[in-house]
């Protein structure tokens, strides 16, 4: 199941076009992670519809998304709302 996972991320990331700080804001709040605390990330549109999730058996699959990749220990926030580049 990991591998999974880790290969959708992958595919996600491989499709950003751009580079940009990595410092984004959510609903007017910087974000950081929640895990080391850093404050860089890369981002992608998750497309939830995708074959791999629905072989996860995820119940939103029809929903857009967006992640934030911690570019420091990789941890995945998942935000509905698109966050706002700094
Ligand atoms: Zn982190």
């Amino acid at each position: 199941m990991g591998e999974v996972v880790a290969g959708i991320v992958e595919s996600f990331r491989q499709g950003f076009e751009g580079v940009d700080s990595g410092h984004f804001t959510v609903g007017g709040t910087p974000v950081a992670c929640p895990h080391c605390k850093g404050d860089e990330f890369d981002t992608a549109t998750s497309l939830l519809n995708t074959r791999g999730l629905s072989f996860l058996g995820l119940d939103f699959a029809n929903r857009d998304g967006y992640l934030l990749v911690c570019r420091k220990c990789s941890h995945i926030d998942w935000f509905l709302e698109e966050p706002t580049a700094l």
